[in-house]
């Protein structure tokens, strides 16, 4: 498409988020810090809507609404932040997860603006790791015409999550709500088909970030470690909610493919954060989603550390 069509649109959707608002909304700041050779930005794509009830449909309710009062959530629905990891490594520059582009939610679908506000160009991105195939991590890959958003990146994805997401299982498996998510991975995925490498977990994506299987939320979930000091994890969407998957990891959340699968991965890592006090920069969680997890009793807090 030319370049001409697309200035056009953005600047109509520019005056009309201006003539909506009254005044133009401030771009969210990346976060940056440095750990070991990389150069790390945790970088905004907006928030996600959702409603509270799929947070943890099956947990008793006094617990359940103790919970969401100390995260500060006690209407119906809640703002999910979601945050996308910007990777410096040498001459690579690898963004964890695409966002949700154009065509999911209104609220959500910044990252390219927020990018572009502190000078880092759409085409500057070398390499795509997506975490898991869900809308919010994927669809961004797109703009809202539906050309690749970062022309000149090469993909990576996982292969037990790119055989989930084309398979029979895909279909049968999840509520019908989420039909949709079926056809837009298959879409999105069909896009990048001819530029996607397929990891496993112990794969590096490049020396000293590596992947490493954190499956149940989807069928092929996975998250990255990063090497330096007492380590990095990307951890996707292992760790969703900043007091429900620490204080209650047992409970179910709507969005996990595989609940049982889920607790598992989230106890484990849990574990693995709480002893080896290894950062964390969860999606989900407030932005930037940078913190540690201490043990508290049987279970686990988030210390939110920027
Ligand atoms: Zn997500």
């Amino acid at each position: 498409m030319s370049l001409d069509r697309r200035h056009f649109l953005a600047a109509s959707a520019s005056l009309a988020t201006l003539s909506a608002l009254g005044t133009a909304r401030a771009a969210t700041a990346p976060h940056r810090f440095t750990h070991g050779a990389f150069e790390i930005s945790v970088v905004s794509d907006g928030y996600l809507a959702l409603p509270t009830a799929a947070l943890a449909g099956d947990a008793p309710a006094e617990a359940r609404a103790a919970a969401l009062k100390s995260a500060g959530q006690t209407g119906e629905q809640y703002q999910s932040p979601t945050n996308c990891t910007l990777i410096r490594a040498g001459r690579e520059l690898i963004l964890i997860d695409a966002g949700s582009g154009a065509h999911f939610m209104p609220s959500a679908g910044k990252l390219t603006e927020n990018l572009e506000a502190v000078g880092i160009a759409r085409e500057a991105i070398t390499q795509i790791v997506f975490t898991h195939g869900h809308p919010d991590h994927l669809w961004g890959l797109v703009d809202e015409l539906d050309d690749l958003a970062f022309p000149n990146a090469r993909y990576v994805a996982g292969a037990a999550e790119w055989d989930f997401w084309h398979g029979a299982n895909a279909e049968r498996g999840l509520p019908s709500e989420r039909a949709g998510f079926v056809t837009g991975a298959r879409r999105s995925f069909a896009r990048i088909k001819d530029k996607v490498t397929m990891v496993k977990a112990g794969d590096d994506i490049v020396p000293g970030i590596r992947v490493f299987d954190t499956r149940g939320h989807t069928q092929g979930h996975f998250s990255l470690e990063i090497t330096g000091g007492d380590g990095l994890i990307v951890g996707g969407d292992a760790l969703t909610h900043p007091v429900i998957s620490f204080a209650h990891p047992d409970w179910r959340p709507a969005s996990d493919h595989e609940p049982e699968v889920a607790i598992a991965t989230r106890r484990k890592l849990l574990e693995r954060l709480a002893t080896d006090r290894t950062r964390l920069i969860g999606f989900h969680l407030p932005f930037p989603g940078t913190g540690i997890v201490e043990r508290n009793g049987t279970a686990y807090r988030f210390a939110a550390l920027s």
